[in-house]
C-alpha cells in the first residue's frame, strides 16, 4: 500500500511547513516530486540539501501559483521532461488576517488569488495532463475555517471554502476518467503559518482542541498520501479532517 514508485507528484509550497512534510513522505515512498515554492529561495536551497539522499527524486521550482503565465511556464517545462503527472497537491497558501471592516481590497485579493485562484490554475493544467492518461489524484489543502469561521479570517475562510466548492464540482467532471479530487483539512498544525500566535493564544486554542494539542506536519502528510494512493480509487469529492476532533 502507498507505494509511489515511478509516480510523478507536484506539490505546491513544497519547501516549508506542511508541504515539506508531504514532499518528504512522497520521496520516502519512491515518488519523483516536482515541488513549487513562492519566493523563499533560501528555504528551498536548504531543503534541496536536506534531500540529497533521494538522488534525483526532487526538483524545486520557483513559481507564483497566482500568476497564470508562471503556471503556464512551469507546466510547459514539466511536460518537456515528464510528459504527465499522477498526483497534484495544492498546498501553498497564505494568511493575511484583518477584521473585515478594516480590510483593504489588496489584502482580500492577495489571499483569494494565492489560495483559491492558485488552486484553480494548477488544477486546470494538471487535469488536462491527467485526462490524457485517464488517471490522477488531486488533493487540495483547505482549513476548518471554511466551515467554522474565525474572526479576522474572512479572506482566508472564503478562499478555503472556495477550495472545497471547487473540489466537489471538479470531482464530478473527472470521475469517469479515474481522476479523484479531494481535500485534506488540517487543524492547528505547528508551522510558520501560525508562528505569529502569542503564547496566550496558543494556550487558548489548544484548550479548544479535544486532543489538547496541535497537530504535526507528518500527520497531515499521512492523510494526503492515503488520498493520493491507488487504493483510494473510490474516494472523491470528500474533505478529510486532520484536526484532533475540532
Ligand atoms: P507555511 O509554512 O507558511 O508555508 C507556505 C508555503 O506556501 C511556502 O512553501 C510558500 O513558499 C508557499 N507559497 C506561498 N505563496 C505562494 C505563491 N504565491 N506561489 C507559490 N507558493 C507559495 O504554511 P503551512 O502552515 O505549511 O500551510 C500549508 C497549507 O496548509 C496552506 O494552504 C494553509 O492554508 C493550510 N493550513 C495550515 C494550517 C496550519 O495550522 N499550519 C491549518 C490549516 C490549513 P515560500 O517558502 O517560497 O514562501
Amino acid at each position: 500500500m502507498q507505494n509511489f514508485n515511478e509516480q510523478k507528484v507536484v506539490v505546491t509550497g513544497a519547501s516549508r511547513g506542511i508541504g515539506k512534510a508531504i514532499t518528504l513522505a512522497f520521496l520516502e515512498q519512491g515518488a519523483t516530486v516536482i515541488g513549487i515554492y513562492g519566493g523563499n529561495k533560501e528555504a528551498a536551497d536548504k531543503f534541496l540539501d536536506e534531500c540529497s539522499r533521494f538522488d534525483n527524486q526532487l526538483q524545486l521550482h520557483q513559481c507564483d501559483i497566482s500568476d497564470p503565465q508562471q503556471v503556464e511556464t512551469f507546466f510547459t517545462q514539466l511536460e518537456e521532461e515528464f510528459d504527465t503527472i499522477d498526483v497534484l497537491v495544492n498546498n501553498a497558501g497564505i494568511r493575511r488576517d484583518k477584521l473585515l471592516a478594516m480590510m483593504d481590497e489588496e489584502t482580500w485579493q492577495q489571499v483569494i488569488d494565492i489560495n483559491l485562484t492558485g488552486t484553480f490554475l494548477m488544477c486546470r493544467k494538471a487535469v488536462l495532463l491527467m485526462l490524457k492518461q485517464k488517471y490522477g489524484r488531486i488533493i487540495n489543502i483547505t482549513s476548518p475555517v471554511a466551515n467554522l469561521g474565525f474572526a479576522g479570517q474572512t479572506n482566508y475562510g472564503a478562499s478555503k471554502a472556495g477550495q472545497i466548492g471547487l473540489t466537489r464540482s471538479l470531482c464530478k467532471e473527472t470521475a469517469r476518467k479515474k481522476i479523484t479530487v479531494n481535500c485534506v483539512s488540517p487543524g492547528f498544525i505547528e508551522t510558520e503559518l501560525i508562528a505569529d500566535l502569542s503564547p496566550e493564544q496558543v494556550k487558548e486554542y489548544k484548550k479548544k482542541v479535544p486532543m489538547r494539542r496541535f497537530g504535526k506536519v507528518e500527520e497531515v502528510a499521512a492523510a494526503v498520501l492515503f488520498l493520493a494512493s491507488k487504493e483510494a480509487a473510490y474516494v472523491t469529492g470528500t474533505v478529510l479532517d486532520v484536526n484532533g476532533g475540532l
